[in-house]
Parts: C-alpha cells; structure tokens; sequence
C-alpha cells in the first residue's frame, strides 16, 4: 500500500498536458495518460511518460466533460501493451495551485479504478488540472476492501526540466510558519518563492568540503526537510576544508554527516527542521532508494560510481540533480590554475555523462573496488582524474557557491531565467565558459532511460567495500571506552546546553 505519494513529469509532457487541457472556448476537456512507478524508500511517484489524447468522439465537451468507456478502454490497453499504469486527468479551467477532488470527480474516477488495476496490474492515478496558473492536482486509487478504492492524495506534483517547478498539497506539506529569522531572505524574493523553496525535501550526496557548505547554505535559506549523505568519516587531513569539523571530531570519529547535521540544526532558520542523515552511499540499494525520496539532488561527490547513480535518478526518476567539480592545475607544486563547475542534470538538459563530469569505464573500476586501492591507484598516471586530490577551502566554496546558484536559478526563475546552461569558471582567466546544448544525440539518459522509473534495466547499485569498511571503523571506534565517554558528554552538552 503506497502511503507517501507523488507526482513528476518532464516539461514536454506538461507543455503538451497544458495545450490540450487549456481551451480557448474555456471548457473543461480531459486526457488519459500513462505512468510508470518509481519507488523510493518512503515515497512511490508516478512518472507521467505520454499522453493518450481522445480521438473523434471520444469525449463529449459540454461545459463539463465526459468520456466514452471505449476511450478508457483504448487507454488502458496501450497501457498494459507498454507495462505502464493509467492515469486520467481533467481541468478545472479557472482553478489555481493544488486541486482537491470534489464529489462529481470522485464519484467518476472511482467507477473505474477497479478496472484500472485489472487491466493493467497498477493503480489509476487521477490528477486535476488548474487552468489558472497551470497547477495540479493528484491522487492514486487503492484498493482498502473488495471493491471499494480510496485515494490517496499526492504530497506534490513535480515538472521537470530547464525549470523546476513543484504544486504542493497545502494540507500535507503545509506552507512553513512565519519566523523573524527570514526577514531579509523574504524580501529578495516574496513569500511564495519562499514557501516553494522551503518545502522541497533536498538530498545532498557528499557532506564533504563542497556539501558542507551547501547544507550550510540550505538550512540558512529556511529548507525544512533535507537528507544528507555520506560514508565517510571525519580525518585530520579534511580540516583544512570541512566546515564546522574539529579536531575533537577527528578524535571521535565521527561521521561527515554527523557534523553536517549537527550543523544544519544549528544554523536552520525554519521553525520545523527534518534532517535525515545515511551514512550510506548512494550507489547501495539503501542510499538509492532513499535519495529516490528527495524532490532534488546536489552531488558533491567526485567519483564515477555515485555520479553514474545520479545520472539515472536525474533522467529515470526524474529528480534534478544538481553537480559540480573542481580541477586544481599544479605543475612542479606550483598552482598553474583551477577550474570548477556547476550544472544541472535533468530531462532536456546535458546529463553528467555527456558534460563529461564521469567517463562510464570507470564505473566498474570503482564497483570493483579498484579506486581504493593504492597499487591500483599508483600504476595510474600522475595527472590522471581519478588521482588528483588537490583542492582548497576557497575552490571548494566557489564550487557550492556556483551549484546553489544552478538551484537556485532552476526554482526561482528571476526574470523568467531557468536555465543558464553548464557552468565551467576558470580562476586563471576570470573567465567562464557555457554549455547551452542538452544531451550528445544517441545519449541513451536523453533517450530511451528517459522517466523509465522502477522499469530501468540497469541495477545501478551494489554492495560498496569501502563505505561498509567506513561504518565498521566507526562501530569499533565506539567501543572504545574513551571515546564512548566522550560521545556521551557530547551528547549530554547538547541536550543540556
Ligand atoms: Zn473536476
Ligand atoms: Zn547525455
């Protein structure tokens, strides 16, 4: 039984959803459309992958609408033919932001619901159309006894692609609370900006140099739900780039995502604040599934593997991800220059394997294991990617800085702006270079990966030696009788304080 529900398409579906359901003679019209499941650790969303658009009588437009069982039929059967579930939806041509389901509708919907699954083993999904603002609305039918389907409503439906824009059902993701905190955040850009950007439940992969800052930035702006990932554990040799860790961290320890938590509690400015931390990669089945649960992705990881996960959650499952790097150029330990990214992945835009931000050969390197181990390591060439480790606290903050702009630009639109391209900053020349053009044509992401979900053929996942090594240093640390005591009066300080 699915509980948390969502809603996600591509901006060429919705600009088709939007062409058909908004008459010129004001109307109510309708669609049938097909969905595919992707399933997270929490939340089941439905893809919306096409439209079924009725033929030459197939539904009857009198103000209101109604359509033919034929119509449903022809559906449902394109439906099962392609393994996809289907879903309906109609307009409510002067309705604005989420729409809830009246009692016409859902007498409507649920007369075949039960037929739905019959035909083609999944859910109706039913959704409603605002004309006036292009919002939405959406439920999925399930079956609570023989013959009687409930709906579940969805938490949010999500469009996809140079913009990022999300309807949020006010009565499960309520508006935040107002908080003196946010003043001069609100005034740059209105409450409603703000209460769109709160409410998006934001994953950042890698609470490294990069992460921190951008957990940093997040829980500051007024983000009320974000996810953090990463395996690692704190080192001396991080300090010198990892906000808010300290030597006492070190001696303890502890998680990166430990300390992005802590931090993120402490710098929040939303009244209400869920911090969710794995200490998981993305790429085993645990992390994937639960980054699968965000609304948006930052990865601030720099290896293939994980990069290749969220490649497909940005094209499969249609989750944005936002990615950047940085290249430190040392010859003879002198600095010759630096450059770092910023980018987005998702449905129209470039993905990371065409930004050339991860070659796909060294995804089984990695899974192999190959990548943390040093003879390995060694035989590669010096200048080679994989073996570069130089970086700086302020290359590190230019890259966060770059990618929470990429974010930032993808939600808020200033001036109707969404979409500015790959970023690559040069520190040498001051200068910056644009990538404006999607996926290299053949790219399978752009292509047949597109918003396939659960159907994907690929199990990017598997079980990660170094993350497991990773988690049990850090059990045997803690059973260390000093540093239990020290954790504990950790603890303690910070309930008491
Ligand atoms: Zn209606
Ligand atoms: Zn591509």
């Amino acid at each position: 039984m699915i509980t948390r529900f969502s809603v996600a398409m591509t901006t060429s579906v919705a600009l088709d959803l939007t062409k058909h359901l908004r008459r010129a003679d004001g109307q109510e019209d309708c669609s049938f459309v097909l969905w595919r499941p992707s399933t997270g650790s929490r939340r089941t969303t439905a893809l919306i992958i096409d439209l079924v658009l009725p033929a030459d009588g197939e539904r009857i437009v009198h103000g209101t609408v109604d359509f033919t069982s034929e119509y449903f039929l022809r559906a449902a059967g394109i439906a099962a033919e392609q393994g996809c579930g289907v879903g309906f939806i109609h307009a409510h041509p002067r309705g604005r932001r989420w729409q809830r389901l009246n009692d016409i509708d859902y007498a409507a919907e649920a007369s075949f619901a039960a037929q739905a699954v019959t035909l083609t083993g999944l859910p109706l999904v039913g959704m409603t159309f605002a004309g006036g603002d292009a919002g939405y609305g959406a439920r999925i039918w399930q079956r609570h006894a023989p013959r009687t389907y409930v709906p579940t409503e969805a938490e949010s439906v999500r469009i996809v692609g140079g913009r990022f824009t999300v309807t949020f059902n006010d009565s499960l993701v309520p508006a935040p609370e107002a908080t003196n905190r946010q003043v001069r955040t609100i005034s740059a850009w209105g409450q409603d900006t703000q209460n769109d950007l709160a409410r998006l439940h934001v994953g950042v992969v890698g609470t490294g140099s990069v992460g921190m800052l951008v957990v940093e930035a997040l829980a500051r702006t007024g983000l009320q739900r974000l996810s953090l990932f990463d395996f690692d554990t704190v080192e001396h040799l991080n300090l010198d780039r990892l906000l808010h860790a300290t030597d006492r961290d070190v001696r303890l320890h502890r998680a990166k995502v430990t300390i992005a938590a802590r931090a993120a509690h402490r710098a929040a400015t939303a009244a209400k604040m869920h911090i969710t931390k794995y200490e998981t990669s993305v790429v085993e089945p645990d992390g994937f599934a639960a980054a699968a649960d965000c609304d948006l992705l930052f990865s601030c990881v720099d290896r293939p593997w994980p990069r290749a996960a969220l490649n497909l959650l940005a094209n499969a499952h249609l989750i944005p991800v936002v990615d950047g790097g940085i290249s430190v150029d040392v010859r003879g330990g002198r600095l010759k220059g630096a450059e770092w990214r910023a980018h987005v992945a998702a449905p129209g835009r470039a993905c990371l394997e065409c930004l050339g931000q991860y070659d796909p050969a060294h995804v089984p390197v990695e899974r192999d294991g190959l990548l943390d181990d040093p003879t390995y390591i060694k035989g590669l060439s010096a200048d080679h990617p994989l073996r570069r480790k130089e970086n700086v606290f302020i290359f590190s903050a230019s890259a966060a800085t770059a990618q929470l702009n990429q974010f930032l630009t993808m939600v808020t639109a200033p001036s109707g702006i969404a979409d500015t391209g790959a970023h690559l900053y040069h520190l040498t020349t001051g200068t910056v270079d644009y990538r404006l053009k999607g996926c290299d044509s053949g790219c399978p992401y752009d292509g047949q990966l597109c918003a396939l979900g659960d159907h994907t053929p690929v199990d990017v996942t598997g079980r990660h030696t170094a993350a497991e090594q990773a988690r049990a240093a850090r059990r045997n640390a803690a059973r260390r009788w000093p540093v239990r005591f020290q954790r504990r009066m950790d603890d303690w300080l910070s309930k008491h304080q």
